[in-house]
């Protein structure tokens, strides 16, 4: 074994201990065997929930109902699931009923991809029922048995497929691929967050032309909001698509090539957090001042720094410009202020300047003009440059 499963082997210990089995599974172990960096080490064992709260101090029961609770070890978090099959996923959305089991045969034939139903124990030797391994080698994603019916028990994982596909640059095995079309109209029914979700990692993917190849290959663009009324995005990609690292940047990329969908209607639609509409709406008001104005000291001290990198991927992705993350960096450095707080002068200073004229809108507007002066080195950011540059810009109040 190696990092970070050395880290983690004492809580597979733990288990065995107490006459568990218990193994590492899934994702990890795929990267593990591909040399891709490892995200989240996830475990599987023949340990009840109940029995892990119990053997453990730290038990974070996040998904008791499917089996998954998370053990804290280390200041780290693993999920710990016990040993399932799932029932009939009725909902197309989620299944109705988990059994847990004793055995991890059947715990692996559940999963959805060969590649992803590895599992390995404590002394690092491989469980492999499905040629995951011949898989891993061939760079092939094919599903663990009968792809109609494991697409059908759950549409999300055609989805998972293109995602796998963007992320690992593998292609999809035949058979699994038909199995997709036949399948794909239910992806209609499914809860739009799985989707959003997946989606995330396709547009994230190293290999993502891949990924977007077998997306417009599969024609789903009539199972997608959105893309249902406007199936040329889905077609017209830029050839020059870089992988997006969230689904702001996805969402603004999309509202760039079709301005009539508002970001506003993608979020809805696509069910996001308010934290991804921030971003989509900086990036796209980012651009869309770009276009106008080029890089500007404006534009960096309006666009939050945390979206500098996934602007700087928008605009390559764009394929206009060549602009490097380090020629924003730099125009940032020089700006005289790098936020609203650091000027000289508050509302309070100019309502105490202007006795005579009551609060109102008025201050705001003064505030940002005096603003975008000082930002672009016209006005000294002092008290006294900007009292004297008020006197010749009084208030307009009519
Ligand atoms: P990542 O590195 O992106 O997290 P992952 O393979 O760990 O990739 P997860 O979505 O975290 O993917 O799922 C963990 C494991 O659970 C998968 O490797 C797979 O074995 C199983 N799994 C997840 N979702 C499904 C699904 N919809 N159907 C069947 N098995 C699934
Ligand atoms: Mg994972």
């Amino acid at each position: 074994l190696t990092e970070p499963f050395l880290t983690a082997k004492p809580i597979l210990e733990h288990i065995e201990k107490h006459h568990h089995q218990a193994y590492f599974v899934g994702g990890c172990v795929r990267d593990f065997l591909l040399k891709r960096p490892i995200g989240d080490i996830d475990i599987t064992t023949s340990a009840t929930p109940d029995q892990i709260q119990k053997i453990f101090p730290k038990v974070i029961p996040v998904g008791i109902e499917h089996g998954t609770v998370v053990v804290r070890h280390e200041h780290q978090s693993y999920e710990v699931t016990t040993f399932r099959v799932d029932g009939d996923y009725i909902d197309k959305r989620h299944p109705d009923s988990v059994t847990f089991i004793d055995n991890i045969d059947k715990d692996l034939e559940r999963r959805d991809f060969t590649i992803n139903a590895l599992a390995m124990n404590i002394k690092g030797e491989i469980l492999d029922l499905f040629n995951g391994r011949s898989d891993l080698k061939a760079k092939v994603i094919r599903t663990v048995g009968n792809g109609e019916s494991r697409f059908s028990e759950d549409a999300l994982r055609i989805i998972r497929a293109l995602r796998f596909s963007s992320q690992l640059g593998f292609k999809i095995e035949d058979s699994t691929f038909d199995a997709m079309i036949h399948v794909k109209k239910e992806i209609e029914s499914l809860a739009m967050e799985r989707i959003t979700n997946e989606f995330t990692k396709l547009f994230s993917g190293s290999y993502v032309h891949l990924g977007i190849h077998y997306l417009q290959k599969l024609e789903i663009h009539q199972y997608l909001p959105v893309f249902r009324e406007h199936p040329e995005l889905m077609y017209n990609l830029p050839k020059s698509l870089q992988p997006l690292k969230s689904f702001g940047e996805v969402i603004a990329l999309l509202h760039i090539l079709k301005p009539e969908v508002s970001i506003l209607s993608w979020m809805s639609a696509w069910k996001c957090s308010n934290k991804i509409k921030q971003e989509a709406i900086q990036l796209a008001g980012a651009y869309a001042y770009f276009k106008k104005n080029g890089l500007d000291p404006l534009l960096a001290y309006r666009l939050k720094e945390e979206y500098y990198d996934g602007f700087i991927r928008l605009l390559n992705s764009l394929s206009l410009y060549t602009i490097q993350l380090q020629q924003l960096i730099n125009i940032q450095e020089q700006l005289p202020i790098q936020k609203s707080k650091d000027l000289s002068i508050n509302g309070n200073d100019l309502m105490a300047l202007f006795p005579n004229i009551k609060g109102g809108p008025w201050l705001k507007q003064m505030l940002i003009m005096i603003e975008k002066e000082v930002i672009f080195g016209r006005l000294q950011n002092t008290e006294y440059d900007i009292k004297e540059w008020i006197k010749w810009n009084p208030p307009e109040i009519n």
